[in-house]
């Protein structure tokens, strides 16, 4: 039975909203608008699929609906900025996992379709439910179930056999029209647990690259899908995701310096491993110093980093800003692309707490001013600051682009003692002649760092 014209109609402006959502998530000006949009489409899609002729099951539909709607605003009610990653993953793998049961539903009925439609299920099939098992996997590790990373000996060689036997058995699956019960339930149960396997090993700080990889994957899968359902939104919103995905992962790669390959297959173990030595010793300071040393700069530029989101110190640090600008300093915000734990996490933070757009600088803009800044305030950044990034051949880390903050006349780093960032190495930058640590928690630091501001007046 032929969609109608109006249905039609509707998805199409569904997919239009889509769209217009997804650019107005590309500034954090407008993303909280574009966020509102897409969610409309999907509402629009979502109510027009209720008039497509011949449904069935509507009341399952209705109750699926209303549980999955319920959960989601719970959860979203609920969820802490610092665990959004895990949230993005568990909704992803959704997302997988959906396409992948549309497609087993599909070849259950045995339907006919033409040998490109039949493909086309296929590898939707294959990649949503790799996409589906590797984001429970990330979901596990980013909220500490899974706590330890798990290495089969001969890893990539089982990856490469698992990814195999999936694409054999999925043209079988195609070969065969009707295919056999068996054969369809071995060939999810392959692709499953090739999902689980790959992701396995990967340490939890990856997980965002890897998330943003099986979002791109669950996007592929969704698209697919809605090519064997004729339905065009499903299409667009597929590609979209799939496409936004693919780039966001390769913007990530980039920013660390890291072939996705790389990070799949030889994911970093965080205990510090390759580095040279560092000579010298850290040398500490006290609020009440970095008060003064800050109260009468006429330039600080702020780098917080994955400290300053455990911490929740955000508020502390734009209230701390305002009585700075106050006293006549001109105070910016340095942001690396692969700060804190997700693309974006520092500013999604520094906006929740209130500090304006134009004070936020990307890597590029803001590191030739280092050089002309009296103090470079570190919070709870780490790796992004570490110039052996730029030295060191055999450190994990050699390539990543960083933030200058070690060019600056003065540098201050607020962390709570000698714990290195996620890639476990140690950073030359704390041991410089011009740094000085400041031991605490980010917020009641920067929350005695304010006292101080308002006694100086
Ligand atoms: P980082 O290198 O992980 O360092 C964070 C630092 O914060 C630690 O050295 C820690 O030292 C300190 N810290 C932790 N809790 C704190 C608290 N409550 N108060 C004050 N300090 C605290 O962070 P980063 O510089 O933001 O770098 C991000 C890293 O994640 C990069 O290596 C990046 O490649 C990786 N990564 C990022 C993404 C992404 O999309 N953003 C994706 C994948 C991987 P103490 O323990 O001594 O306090």
């Amino acid at each position: 039975m032929d969609t109608p014209f109006y249905v039609q109609f509707f998805w199409f402006l569904g997919a239009l909203l889509f769209i217009l959502g997804l650019k107005g998530m590309s500034s954090p000006v407008t993303a909280r608008k574009g966020i509102v949009w897409a969610g409309y489409g999907m509402i629009i899609a979502v109510v027009a699929t209720f008039f497509v002729p011949g449904l069935q099951n509507i009341a399952l539909m209705v109750a699926a609906l209303l549980i999955g709607s319920a959960v989601a605003w719970i959860s979203g009610q609920k969820v802490q900025m610092t665990d959004m990653p895990q949230m993005v993953a568990i909704y992803n793998g959704m997302g997988g996992g959906a396409a992948a049961a549309i497609a087993a539903v599909e070849f259950s009925r045995g339907g006919h379709h033409d040998l490109a439609t039949t493909t086309l299920t296929v590898i939707g099939a294959l990649i949503g439910a790799v996409s589906f098992t590797g984001s429970c996997v990330a979901f596990a590790k980013l909220q500490g179930i899974m706590k330890k990373a798990f290495r089969l000996p001969a890893q990539n060689t089982v990856n490469v056999v698992l990814a195999l036997l999936s694409v054999v058995l999925g043209v079988a699956v195609i070969g065969m029209s009707p295919a056999d019960p068996m054969l369809i339930v071995l060939f999810f149960v392959v692709a499953l647990v090739l999902g689980l396997i790959v992701t396995l090993p990967i340490g939890g700080a990856d997980m965002p690259v890897v998330i943003s990889l099986f979002n791109a994957f669950t996007g592929l899968a969704v698209g697919f899908e809605g090519y064997m359902q004729n339905n065009p939104t499903l299409i667009i919103a597929g590609i979209v995701v799939g496409a936004s995905g693919t780039l966001l992962t390769q913007l990530m790669a980039k920013a660390m310096n890291r072939p996705l390959t790389n990070i799949l297959f030889s994911p970093i173990t965080g205990n510090g491993e390759g580095g040279q030595a560092i000579e010298g010793t850290m040398k500490e300071l006290n609020a009440l110093d970095a008060a003064a040393m800050m109260r009468y700069a006429s330039k600080v530029i702020i780098v917080p980093g994955y400290g300053m989101a455990v911490a929740h110190a955000q508020h502390k640090v734009w209230e701390m800003t305002a009585l700075l600008e106050e006293a006549g300093v001109e105070v910016k915000f340095a942001i690396h692309p692969v700060a804190g734990r997700m693309p974006g996490h520092m500013n999604v933070l520094l906006a929740e707490a209130g500090v304006p757009y134009d004070k936020i600088y990307d890597l590029e803009e803001i590191n030739g001013e280092f050089p002309q800044c009296d103090v470079a305030l570190i919070i709870g950044a780490n790796d992004v600051v570490n110039p052996t990034a730029r030295t060191d051949k055999s450190s994990p880390i050699y390539g990543m682009p960083i933030l200058d903050a070690d060019m600056a006349q003065n540098v201050i780093v607020i962390k709570r003692g000698k714990g290195t960032g996620y890639s476990g190495v140690e950073n030359a930058l704390f041991y410089t002649d011009n740094c000085r640590m400041l031991y605490g928690d980010a917020q009641p630091m920067a929350g005695e760092i304010i006292q101080h501001l308002k006694t100086m007046g």
